[in-house]
């Protein structure tokens, strides 16, 4: 595996392999890997002749008062994971190669950007939809894969290159958890043993609305309250979303059919956790 840092550089390695007829695959990502990221580049190896890999804390995407400087870096190991997974270029660039002094172009991706995520961070889907669509341009790939995890996030990206006639292919991928449950993410490490623990309310609330809807109820309010009192039971946490919607256009469903996406962020201490699960409702 090579890392390289401009965007030159990884330009001519992906057109040298094309040009030999390999197929390429992309993993966008913003590092301090864990097996959520792996699986996507492991799944990514197994379908791709090249794989991709993009470590950048993209500045774009965080709000003011957000984490942006204390977010987890370690480039070593994040080099050794890569490499294990089968990635063959990591792509590393500084904020200054991806934003130069004059940068003044943004994506907007407008109705599937607005409630969830998007309503407690404004404009984070936007700087979301620019990196990746200046990612896509750099690295000419047939296929990128994004997570499930960033239920909204892989939506934006869906939309994004649906609607701009982008050449090439968006592969969703399941959610990767801990054994207990938690899904796993970069930001875990931000928590104390103790809000490691209460951290699990996220997959309660989860398992609460799975059960709710397998018992018949179809009545998003109802299923709702029955996840806020699982947060309530909870004093290390507090919710800052849950959402039971149309798996496809995020928009309310009532009563519940179709494919529901149940998906809730909350913060525990001061880290902000986000969750999700799709369930598949056929009567
Ligand atoms: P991030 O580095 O957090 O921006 O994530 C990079 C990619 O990995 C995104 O497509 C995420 O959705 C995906 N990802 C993050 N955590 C997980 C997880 N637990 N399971 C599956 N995919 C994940």
């Amino acid at each position: 595996m090579i890392t390289v840092k401009t965007i030159k550089d990884v330009r001519k390695m992906v057109r040298e392999a094309r040009d030999k007829g390999q197929s390429v695959g992309f993993v966008p990502t913003m590092g301090y890997f864990h097996e959520g990221h792996l699986s996507l580049i492991r799944r990514a190896k197994a379908e791709n002749d090249l794989v991709v890999v993009s470590l950048f804390v993209n500045p774009l995407q965080f709000g003011p008062k957000e984490d942006l400087a204390s977010y987890p870096r370690d480039l070593k190991r994040d080099q050794e994971m890569a490499f294990q997974a089968g990635a063959d270029i990591l792509f590393t660039p500084e904020a200054g190669e991806m934003y130069p002094s004059n940068f003044q172009t943004f994506v907007e991706v407008a109705e599937i950007s607005q409630g969830l995520c998007g309503e407690s961070r404004p404009g984070h889907f936007r700087g979301v939809a620019t990196v990746v669509l200046k990612l896509f341009n750099i690295v000419a790939a047939d296929r990128a894969y994004f997570g499930e995890k960033d239920a909204q996030q892989l939506r934006v990206v869906r939309r994004m290159a649906a609607d701009l006639n982008l050449d090439l292919q968006i592969i969703g991928c399941p959610i990767v958890r801990e054994p207990d449950g938690l899904a796993m993410s970069s930001r875990n490490v931000y928590l104390n043993p103790e809000e490691r623990q209460a951290a699990l309310v996220l997959y309660r609330a989860l398992q609460t609305a799975k059960q709710s809807i397998e018992n018949g109820e179809r009545d998003p309010q109802i299923i709702n309250r029955r996840m806020q009192e699982i947060f309530l039971a909870e004093p290390l946490a507090e919710v800052d979303y849950i959402a039971i919607v149309s798996s496809e256009t995020l928009k309310p469903i009532v009563p519940l059919s179709g494919e529901v996406l149940i998906a809730l962020a909350a913060k525990v201490g001061k880290t902000r956790l986000i969750d999700n699960m799709t369930i598949q409702i056929d009567s």
